[in-house]
């Protein structure tokens, strides 16, 4: 078993679970459970609940479950079963042999109704999904009671039987606890059990036609896997009395208690399955493992680490009041993990030939250059120098301002692990009077590590050699979104703020030689220019196709100092 130990900070769910241990609550067991509905792809404020509930397990070396929330099956998917299960091992996480199906109790949960009628707890009603609304009330007005309510326990239970055998349409009769119309929270104002709803699962097939609605199901399967810490958003909270009602008048033997905590929200993201299924399905991104898209998937297609992801979960910390994360802080997470463990890499994102006049034709230089400055042991390798090449157009300038150190006709720079050279004439295109070459010589006695030379020059640039540099795809990415996305506006639509910019596509990019070798698994970053990583899709054996995952530029850090 691979385990990932996610060391959290001490939170308000820990000090909870403290006292239960010390009280000897549960026999001192700790055992949680993700929960996912498999109607959509894991996305990054999952994440937060995979590290919560699988690191609280790994810190009291209890277990958490995976279990697939499979109530609705009118949604739910076989192929959001697979990645849900793929994006939490990538996560770093792993259930053993504990992953389950809210389906699989569904003839444990017909039978706790059956308990439920037999008790007096539940009754079933014939009042149409409008009046049912209009019988609950309202928050500040009492609900009335429906008149199916006294029903006797044989004719509930006939019914119910017949709800399950078929015998009536959809939507015309549900179970419902039977609780206080008069409660002043909502949740208790006799809520649905069962609705009758002929659709095919992904599990059992046609065997049912009533399903359990989620409040309904949700304890009663916490209790059934001996769950103790049922760790849920906050949204739930005002249906807590509910999850306890249940499980005393089920009088459960095993008592799961229900912990809420604040979702993840984050700037420029939604983070909602619906939304983001909108935007699959409508074509406006590529999929759900777009680079651009904040699913897991996506994600890790754009190049983010697990290790990355881990570590920003752990840094927004758990709260009991909702609150939205800087996007930046995200980006932040990935630097760090990827200043140490990138390979550096040379590539020229919009190329600008430079022919070095003065350096023999055919002849080829292996230079010598480090693989990561940072992680010395990574070693160094070789690049080819010739006497043409390519540099970025936005290093060169006609008419430089004063500080521009970059290279401009007369002014001298260094080209990374390589020579000194200055520019001497500029060559245009005939036509349209672009700058398409540049004239350059070269002071063999700059050569990096070697030369004698005292002279020194402000600016570096990176370089590849034209001969040997390969043609690559880059694709730069700004936010899918351009506003701070706030859950709670929900008549504000999302698509409104779409970035029509968020990707830009750059198809003549040149890089170096080596990363003809690149895979996905491993992460670059290009001199000056960011982080990038191998798409798998997209690239073939001739062109790689490689996506930015993030800038240079850490502006949450600056901010932090600030
Ligand atoms: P969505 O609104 O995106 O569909 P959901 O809550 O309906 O999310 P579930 O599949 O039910 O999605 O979620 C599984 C678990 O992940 C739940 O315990 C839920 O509370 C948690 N979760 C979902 N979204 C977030 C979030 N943004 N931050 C933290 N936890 C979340
Ligand atoms: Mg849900």
């Amino acid at each position: 078993m691979t385990t990932t130990n996610t060391v959290i900070s001490s939170n308000f769910i820990q000090n909870i679970i403290n006292e239960d241990l010390k009280a000897n609550k549960n026999n001192s067991r700790v055992h949680t459970r993700f929960p996912p509905e498999p109607n959509g792809y894991l996305h990054i404020g999952h994440a937060k609940s995979i590290c919560l509930n699988f690191g609280i397990a790994n810190e009291y070396k209890g277990l958490c479950n995976l279990r697939f929330d499979d109530t609705n099956p009118s949604r739910e998917e076989i192929e959001y079963v697979e990645s849900i299960q793929e994006d939490v091992k990538w996560l770093g996480f792993d259930w053993d042999d504990r992953m389950f199906y809210a389906s699989d109790y569904f003839d444990q949960i017909y039978e706790y109704a059956i308990k439920l009628i037999n008790t007096g707890n539940a009754y079933v009603c014939d009042l149409t999904a409008q009046q049912i609304r209009e019988y609950r009330g309202t928050l500040t007005e009492p609900g009335t009671e429906s008149p199916y309510r006294n029903r006797t326990v044989a004719e509930n239970l006939e019914l119910f039987a017949g709800m399950k055998a078929g015998e009536f349409a959809d939507g015309s009769r549900v179970l419902r606890a039977k609780i206080d119309m008069s409660s002043p929270n909502v949740n208790l104002r006799d809520p649905i059990l069962y609705r009758i709803m002929r659709a095919e699962h992904h599990r059992t097939g046609n065997k049912w036609c009533i399903y359990p609605m989620y409040d309904y199901a949700h304890p009663i399967s916490d209790a059934i896997e001996g769950i103790t810490h049922s760790i849920c958003t906050l949204e739930f909270e005002d249906h807590r009395p509910l999850y306890d009602w249940l499980i005393a008048a089920l009088n459960m033997e095993k008592r799961p208690q229900q912990i809420e905590f604040a979702r993840l929200n984050v700037t420029n993201m939604v983070m909602s399955k619906r939304k983001l299924r909108a935007l699959v399905e409508e074509g406006l991104v590529d999929g759900w493992d777009d680079p651009r898209m904040p699913t897991l998937s996506g994600l890790r297609r754009r190049g983010y680490t697990p290790e990355a992801i881990r570590d920003f979960c752990e840094r927004i910390g758990v709260a009991k009041s909702n609150s939205t994360v800087d996007i930046a802080m995200l980006e932040h997470c990935i630097r760090e993990d990827l200043n140490t463990k990138a390979l550096r890499a040379m590539a020229v994102l919009r190329p600008l030939k430079v022919v070095i006049e003065n350096y023999p034709e055919g002849q080829v230089e292996e230079l010598e250059i480090e693989n990561n400055p940072e992680q010395p042991e990574t070693g160094m390798r070789t690049i080819p120098f010739s006497r043409e090449l390519y540099i970025e157009q936005d290093d060169f300038m006609e008419n430089p301002p004063k500080k521009f150190f970059r290279l401009a006709v007369g002014q001298e720079v260094r080209l990374k692990s390589a020579y000194f050279i200055k520019c001497e004439q500029v060559i245009r295109d005939e036509q349209t009077g672009e700058v398409i070459e540049l004239r350059c010589t070269y002071d063999p006695e700059t050569k990096s590590g070697a030369g004698t030379t005292t002279r020194k020059v402000k600016g570096t640039l990176h370089w590849v050699s034209a001969t040997h540099a390969v043609k690559a795809v880059v694709r730069l990415y700004d936010y899918l979104l351009s506003e701070e996305q706030d859950t709670e506006q929900v008549d504000k639509n999302f698509k409104d703020d779409i970035n029509p910019n968020s990707m830009e596509k750059l198809t003549s990019c040149m890089v170096e030689p080596s990363l003809l070798n690149a895979v996905p698994e491993n992460r670059y970053q290009f001199l000056r220019q960011g982080y990038f990583c191998l798409d798998a899709k997209d690239s073939t054996a001739e062109v790689p196709v490689f996506n930015r995952i993030v800038g240079l530029r850490d502006s949450w850090a600056k901010n932090q100092k600030a």
